[in-house]
């Protein structure tokens, strides 16, 4: 795959500079439509001199007939026929009428068919395609009077051999020739009227070509278009651009496969079979792949997304990849996280002495009102404290996990023994279902805050009367990895809908029903705690039922995130 693709096909190199007879000049035309008359009429002379030369040489018909086409073919190649009227140029096959009737008188004599020879002159006016009942007529009537003519008084040149003759014997050569001569005009105007159709249909879609060009060359998404055997069909502006930005220093071309292209992390090279292009090859499909191309302060990063093409077999064709330029975008995201993190942590401090003081306040003997408000503050205080340290972990590097060997049941018991009150006073029964012992390579901080969390979440989404419960496998050899270890979190409570289910894990989301509800919360957990799950190998799958309940099942595999 070469870097200076054009963005359109061309025509094959064989079918470029070939012209059809329809393209020529008109004289050119002109000359040829009487070369074959002129061929034909050659060889008839140099018979008749071959089988029998008396012929030839007792009349001058011969030269007389053969002579007026050579003249007819000069004709035809000098006159400068495109600057006179169209129709003009049938004087040629009118006067090759004239000039067959004299050769055609003496030929016959020696060889058979010679009639034949008023067919050129009569196919030449029907293929014209003007005035087609004009053209027929003179056909006929040239025919006619060509054939007819050596049967006037003193036009014979041996009268001995004319004995037989009579005027009834070439009565169907003219007839004949007409038909012929319908049978090409028909032909003509049909084929005539398929050019037409093809030039429009060739005009219609070369438009539509140049539609397409215009929108894929104005697109700033860079596209790239491979056939089923990886070569380029076709490769925009804007990834001719990406192309060149992904090239190895100092170079001003290069292939597909030399460019510089790593990971999302900047960092990561992309092994050779998982580029993307190498990818969509294979028939993949993707969509929004993130990806960063180039090195150093000229790395962009780009959102990459393959379609395969199929042919009307249904084997592969080829595939379309677009690469959209997202750097400004993940330049935002870092930012904002950025801002987050710092903005979290500025207020923790603060937070931290209020909240400090708060507690020492209400240890002195306050009169009940005051005591009220501090109350009210320090409770204000800890949820702000909640938030901030929610924000502080969303915008922490979650995919750092320290492991050592854990029991995920005695950290899920620790979890249920301290969520226990809580459950209790909102009116929830928590029913556990644990195994003695579970060991597993994890992070125990990061695995406990998954546990809390998915808790926490089923108390405060229950309404009081519900019941949760816990529970906590091992999957035995599930996969290459070994076992896994499976934690499910099933509660009655509130329950969603398939659409709040689907955007349940982004920063920030909650539920409307939650929102409407006014219960306190940021929408952060459940993003962290699948960025923890994600960072341990693992996956986090949820199953909910509106007004019915759900069921949240984290898994991970025991042998620890690097197996
Ligand atoms: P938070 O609980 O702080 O709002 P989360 O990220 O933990 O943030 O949860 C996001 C949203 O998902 C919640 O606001 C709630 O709408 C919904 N949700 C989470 N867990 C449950 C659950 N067990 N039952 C019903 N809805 C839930």
């Amino acid at each position: 795959m070469s870097f200076a693709t054009p963005t359109t096909l061309l025509p094959p190199q064989e079918a470029r500079g070939r012209r059809h007879f329809g393209q020529f000049s008109l004289r050119r035309r002109v000359l040829l439509s009487q070369l074959p008359l002129t061929i034909s009429a050659a060889l008839v002379v140099i018979a008749v001199m071959v089988i029998d030369p008396g012929v030839a040489l007792e009349s001058p018909y011969i030269a007389i007939g053969f002579g007026g086409i050579l003249f007819l073919t000069l004709l035809a190649g000098v006159v400068p026929w495109h600057r006179l009227p169209p129709v003009l140029y049938w004087i040629i096959p009118l006067l090759d009428f004239v000039a067959i009737a004299p050769l055609w008188t003496a030929s016959r004599y020696v060889l058979d068919g010679m009639s034949l020879l008023t067919a050129f002159p009569v196919f030449w006016l029907a293929w014209s395609g003007f005035y087609p009942v004009l053209a027929l007529s003179l056909g006929f009537i040239g025919t006619a009077a060509a054939t007819w003519w050596p049967y006037l008084p003193g036009t014979a040149p041996y009268t001995d051999e004319l004995i037989e003759s009579n005027l009834t014997r070439p009565v169907m050569v003219p007839f004949m020739m007409l038909s012929l001569g319908a049978a090409a005009s028909i032909l003509t105007r049909s084929m005539e009227k398929q050019r037409l159709e093809l030039r429009a249909s060739l005009e219609k879609s070369k438009s539509q070509n140049r539609l397409l060009q215009a929108v894929v060359e104005t697109s700033d998404v860079g596209i790239l278009v491979v056939d089923g055997q990886g070569h380029d069909v076709l490769m925009n502006q804007a990834q001719r651009r990406t192309h060149f930005i992904g090239l190895p220093p100092g170079r001003n071309d290069g292939a597909e496969h030399e460019l510089l292209l790593f990971e999302a992390d900047g960092l990561t090279p992309i092994l050779p079979n998982e580029r993307p292009v190498a990818q969509a090859l294979q028939g993949r499909e993707y969509r929004g792949r993130i990806i960063a191309i180039g090195t150093d302060g000229s790395q962009q990063h780009l959102s990459v997304s393959a379609s395969a093409m199929y042919d009307d077999d249904g084997e592969f064709d080829g595939t379309v990849v677009v690469f959209q330029n997202v750097t400004d975008l993940m330049d935002a995201i870092q930012t904002r996280e950025r801002f987050v993190a710092e903005v979290s942590h500025e207020f923790r401090t603060p937070l931290t002495s209020i909240i400090g003081y708060l507690d020492l306040a209400m240890e002195e003997d306050l009169d009940p009102t005051l005591r009220q408000f501090l109350t009210t503050s320090q409770r204000n205080a800890e949820r702000l404290l909640t938030l901030v340290t929610s924000l502080l972990d969303a915008a922490a590097d979650s995919s750092k996990v320290t492991v050592q060997t854990v029991d995920l049941s005695r950290l899920t018991r620790y979890s249920v023994e301290s969520a226990e009150v809580r459950a209790r006073n909102s009116g929830l029964t928590l029913a556990s279902d644990l195994p003695d012992q579970l060991l597993a390579k994890a992070d125990p901080v990061k695995m406990g805050q998954v546990l809390d969390n998915l808790l926490s979440n089923a108390i405060k989404y229950t309404p009081a009367g519900g019941s949760i419960t816990i529970s906590l496998r091992c999957l035995p050899g599930m996969d290459e990895k070994g076992d896994w270890a499976e934690l499910a979190v099933e509660d009655t409570g509130f329950g969603m809908t398939d659409q709040e289910r689907a955007k349940l894990f982004t920063n920030f989301y909650r539920t409307e029903h939650v929102r409407k509800a006014a219960i306190p919360g940021t929408g952060l957990g459940l993003a962290i705690t699948q960025s923890y799950v994600r960072a341990h190998g693992g996956e986090i799958l949820v199953n909910s039922e509106k007004g019915v309940g759900s069921t949240f099942t984290v898994r991970i595999p025991i042998a620890g995130p690097a197996s």
